[in-house]
């Protein structure tokens, strides 16, 4: 059979994967989402989900969206710049940028969206992107796609952040240079050393981009994230984060200055040309908000690092990573968990640098402290 143009085909790229352990298939549970899963038919606790709060199956949430639908309909019908800015989607981020401190906030519909939007929309060809080597798929692809430079910066290590500033300042003094890092890391659950990124961007005349995908909801007063627990916030030039994760919905957002924020409406092309978000999903957004700001909340997250504790007593965030190394260790150890009874996943390339497979659990407060313990003496026990 000829295969003119086609190079190995899409069997022959599959083959090569599967090869590498590195084949990667759908596997749909059987259930709703929770902290007690059932897929192949076997009912398993949930280590795998980023729902920290577990507000993702909240019985008041889902009825905040089927209010929001019975409000509002079905769906937004048109980009937001057309006439897809409904009421829900104006009121969210008013409430966001007021719960962030910022000026204006920008709501789309997920965090690759916002990062593969706002990053081009903020920086082009004569500017610098400088980000962290563990940045996450949707920054470095934002960062791609704007045309910028890039540069990149060992993990977490301000001294070479230091020097690159110094290096691109003195080349090109009156660039745009964004920072752009993570204020927890997706795969290693550790912080980004912030004060110190501040003052050397502030120092350096650049501006910060703080991805808090996972800190949102999780870290700070009244769950805000990672710059609000260090009351930094206002020396954060663009705060983005998901309401994927620990708000239990979908949708991401940017909080920043209304200069920027208009310029993004302006220019975010995942904004620009893309159907605003459902309406009941910015309302459910809202109830999420009020819900990870208020004293539940704060009970919520207290859970959260209780349970935190009992895996790794001094660990900063929900997410704890297990390193095997190859690819076939990892996958085996989340083979053996589920088999009793845990689903925990193998994380490998190219989520994580090559020879740093792991499993990656990831902790809620809807866990019970009992059924991390077990977990912790399953994995002891390897
Ligand atoms: C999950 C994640 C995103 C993408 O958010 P979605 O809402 O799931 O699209 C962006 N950045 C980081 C660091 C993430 O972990």
């Amino acid at each position: 059979m000829s295969s003119i143009g086609l190079g190995k085909g899409p069997q022959g790229e599959l083959a090569d994967l599967s090869a590498a352990g590195l084949l990667r298939t759908l596997k749909p549970l059987d259930s709703p989402t929770g902290p007690r899963v059932i897929r192949d038919g076997r009912e398993l606790w949930n280590f795998a989900s980023n729902d920290y709060l577990g507000l993702a199956s909240d019985p008041e949430l889902a009825e905040a969206f089927i209010e929001g639908v019975r409000k509002y309909g079905a769906g937004s019908a048109a980009s937001r710049l057309v006439c897809g800015t409904l009421p829900p989607h104006r009121l969210l981020e008013d409430a966001l940028a007021a719960a962030k401190g910022t000026e204006a906030a920008l709501v789309f519909s997920s965090g690759f969206a916002t990062a593969v939007g706002s990053l081009p929309a903020l920086a082009g060809k004569d500017d610098v992107l400088v980000l962290d080597k563990l940045c996450h798929a949707s920054l470095i692809d934002g960062a791609r796609l704007s045309g910028a430079t890039i540069r990149v910066f060992p993990h977490n290590d301000t001294a070479k952040l230091a020097r690159l500033l110094e290096t691109i300042r003195a080349k090109q003094p009156a660039a745009r240079v964004i920072v752009v890092t993570e204020s927890v890391f997706s795969m290693d659950g550790d912080l980004c050393p912030l004060a110190e990124i501040i003052e050397l961007k502030d120092r350096h005349g650049a501006l910060l981009f703080l991805d808090e995908a996972h800190a949102f909801g999780v870290l700070g007063p009244h769950g805000m994230g990672l710059a609000a627990q260090l009351g930094l916030q206002h020396r954060v030039d663009f705060q983005m984060g998901t309401f994927s994760k620990a708000a239990g919905l979908s949708g991401g957002y940017l909080a920043t200055s209304t200069a920027w924020r208009d310029l993004l409406v302006n220019r975010a092309r995942s904004f620009v040309y893309s159907t605003a978000p459902p309406p009941a999903l910015a309302h459910a957004t809202i109830a999420s908000l009020e819900r990870i700001r208020s004293t539940d909340g704060d009970h919520r997250r207290k859970q959260l690092r209780e349970n935190i504790s009992i895996l790794s007593a001094k660990h900063p965030s929900p997410i704890v990573p297990v390193l095997f190394g190859t690819n076939d260790a990892a996958l085996a150890a989340s083979t053996r968990l589920e088999e009793h009874g845990f689903l925990v996943p193998a994380i490998r390339y190219p989520t994580v640098p090559r020879g740093t497979a792991r499993l990656r659990i990831s902790l809620s407060a809807a866990h019970s402290p009992e059924t991390i313990a077990a977990l912790a003496s399953e994995i002891g026990h390897r």
